[in-house]
């Protein structure tokens, strides 16, 4: 395992003037005792706050600061993507920017990283987050831990470390994954989750709604794995055998109690119906799913596109990153 002597920070940034000059500042004091050099790359996510306005002046003051603007709000995903792009360092630490990821966890998780992890995971304790959260959360993990096979608890953490060559692959699959720990098992299985503390939310509201989680969720399902389609087969035999059995067994109550008692049949054959369209919609739903995602692969849209970057590199003008 090759030593770690510099460190990318990838910063997704979406509206947080209110949180930037802190993280600054948190930056510049916990990364002290850091012996690898380090550089924060801020993504600014299409913030219509003056957080492009501080990202530049920072990155002006410092020559560690870095800034990249993307033409519009992409998620927060594909703003780390922008980022892992311009990295460049032996590891690659993303974290978030409201403060909820303390930046003196990040020597912990390098050290991790140099025991010869190649990714190395935030397992967030005592997590400041409401309630609903909290238990989506959970239910969430255990879902991803299934549907992926990749043995994480903390799949929302993003305060995680990769070994630059992840990034590289990851980087090279062209794909922006809602599930990045996912997405690195595909090349690798030293990874490992430690602790890390969990800071409420310095300013501001999460600015996750509920169907962006929605929209998580429904990534994960068809984005990782092709449980759902060999579940809703499964489900599918099951309902047309026991549709069967049921229609057998109308028939024989109909020969030995009459035709008056099946004209009230005809009403328990409506609900069997129901049932059958109601798995059928099912169906086509998650099929589309994953029509839409061929549909978005083969229209090869980009999936980010920068405007602007400061620090090392400045350009203006927008750009297809991918
Ligand atoms: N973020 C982003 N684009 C978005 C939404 C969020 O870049 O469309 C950033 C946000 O600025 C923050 C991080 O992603 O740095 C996590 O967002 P947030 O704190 O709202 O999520 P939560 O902590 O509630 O999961
Ligand atoms: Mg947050």
């Amino acid at each position: 395992m090759s030593e770690i002597r510099s460190v990318d920070l990838v910063i997704p940034v979406y509206n947080e003037e209110a949180n930037l000059p802190k993280l600054l500042d948190r930056l510049k004091a916990d990364l002290e005792p850091l012996t690898a050099t380090w550089r924060a790359i801020f993504v600014d996510d299409g913030s219509r706050d003056r957080s492009w306005q501080l990202i530049s002046e920072a990155a002006k003051a410092d020559h560690r600061i870095v800034g990249i603007r993307l033409g519009r709000n992409y998620g927060q995903h594909a703003a780390i993507f922008a980022g892992f792009a311009r990295c460049d360092a032996d590891a690659v630490v993303t974290l978030d920017a409201d403060l909820q990821n303390p930046p003196a966890e990040i020597p912990r998780l390098l050290g991790s990283l140099a025991e010869g992890y190649d990714v190395v995971g935030g397992w967030r304790q005592q997590r400041q987050d409401r309630a609903f959260r909290r238990y989506a959360s959970f239910w969430m993990n255990r879902l991803i831990s299934r549907a992926t096979g990749v043995p994480l608890r903390d799949y929302g953490c993003m305060l995680r470390a990769y070994r630059m060559d992840v990034v590289r692959m990851m980087r090279e699959s062209g794909e922006v994954a809602s599930y990045i720990p996912a997405l690195a098992h595909c090349f690798t299985d030293r990874m490992t989750e430690i602790p890390v503390a969990h800071a409420e939310r310095a300013e501001g509201e999460s600015r996750y709604s509920f169907r962006k989680l929605i929209g998580l969720l429904l990534d994960l399902l068809t984005g990782f794995s092709m449980f759902p389609l060999r579940a809703l087969s499964t489900f599918g035999v099951m309902m047309a055998l026991g549709g069967l059995g049921f229609a057998a067994l109308l028939l024989l109550l109909r020969f030995a109690f009459g035709a008056e008692w099946a004209a009230e049949g005809v009403f328990s054959l409506f609900a069997v119906l129901f049932v059958f369209v109601g798995a059928q919609f099912l169906a086509f739903g998650l099929l589309g799913e994953y029509i839409g995602r061929i549909y978005d692969e083969v229209r090869r849209r980009p999936q980010y596109v920068v405007r602007a970057e400061v620090g090392d590199r400045v350009e203006e003008g927008l750009r297809r990153a991918l």
